[in-house]
């Protein structure tokens, strides 16, 4: 039973209008990517959801109408191809994501570079691609990226992951400043433990998830949807003085 004192968890009743606009999402084949392809195509974007599993673009591409580019965006080619293979694109979302979780002493340099590869290079490459389009296009557009609350705080066995992230708030910073100029807005979202696959992975120990969960003054992990819905205002005209910000969605963790 739901404790009634908790706030509620996000229902889709939060409504947006991207129609006539294309979105491109990377890692929309899983967890919070499929949430954020799926909540902009119900708000009447056409979107291209990249992925590696070609199964789950079958099933989202069944279930929403989203069209799929599978993809390996661990690799430049594979990055570059799957941007330019998305066509002209108006909105997109940079949060396809890996967590190889080690101890810092054993931290291999072949998961840092996977890592970082998959992390913040692909974002750099497919958003060259899509930002060259829309200036070309002359059309605004707007850029979200997925990155964490660890970009900002340190987390036992992420080394990889939380210096992938802190690049990735930093790539984020650079892209507002030399993009803005062309009425391209670029944020970052910067959600805590979120029930996905990854974040069962990395949090579906009790004996981990107690003490994290215990820091969140809303008294509760993310769902996709929190997240989905953070992303969706920044990509919408709402926000369209809004450049350059790291929005945290994480129930207070950050300020705790
Ligand atoms: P997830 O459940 O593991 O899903 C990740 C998606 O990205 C999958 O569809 C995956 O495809 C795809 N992907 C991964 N590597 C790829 C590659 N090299 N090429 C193409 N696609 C690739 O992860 P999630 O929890 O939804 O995380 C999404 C984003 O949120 C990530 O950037 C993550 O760092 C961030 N985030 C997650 C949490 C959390 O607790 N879950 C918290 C904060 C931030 P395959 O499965 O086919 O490989």
């Amino acid at each position: 039973m739901t404790d009634p004192h908790l706030p509620p968890v996000s229902r889709p009743n939060v409504q947006f209008d991207f129609s006539g606009q294309r979105a491109l999402v990377t890692g929309g084949g899983k967890g919070i990517g499929r949430e954020i392809a799926s909540l902009l195509a119900r708000s009447g974007a056409a979107v291209v959801a990249v992925s590696r599993s070609a199964e789950d673009l079958f099933s989202l591409s069944r279930e929403t109408g989203c069209e799929g580019v599978a993809a390996d965006l661990g690799t430049v080619d594979g990055a570059k191809r799957a941007a330019e293979a998305a066509g002209p694109i108006d909105l997109l979302v940079n949060n396809a994501g890996i967590a190889l979780l080690e101890p810092f002493l054993d931290a291999t340099p072949e998961a840092f570079d996977q890592t970082m590869n998959v992390n913040v290079r692909a974002a750099l490459i497919v958003s060259q691609v899509v930002a060259r389009g829309m200036i070309a296009r002359r059309t605004a557009g707007a850029i979200v990226n997925v990155s964490s609350q660890s970009s900002s705080v340190g987390l036992p066995l992420h080394a990889a992951y939380c210096a992938s992230k802190g690049a990735l708030d930093q790539l984020t910073r650079v892209m507002a400043i030399e993009l803005g100029p062309h009425g391209i807005r670029v944020n970052a979202v910067n959600p805590t433990v979120t029930l996905t696959p990854m974040g069962q992975m990395a949090w579906g120990d009790p004996a981990r998830s107690a003490p994290m969960l215990s820091r969140i003054p809303l008294g509760r992990f993310a769902q996709p949807l929190d997240v989905a819905q953070a992303v969706a205002y920044l990509l919408s005209d709402g926000a369209a003085m809004i450049n350059g910000v790291m929005l945290p969605v994480d129930g207070g963790f950050l300020t705790s």
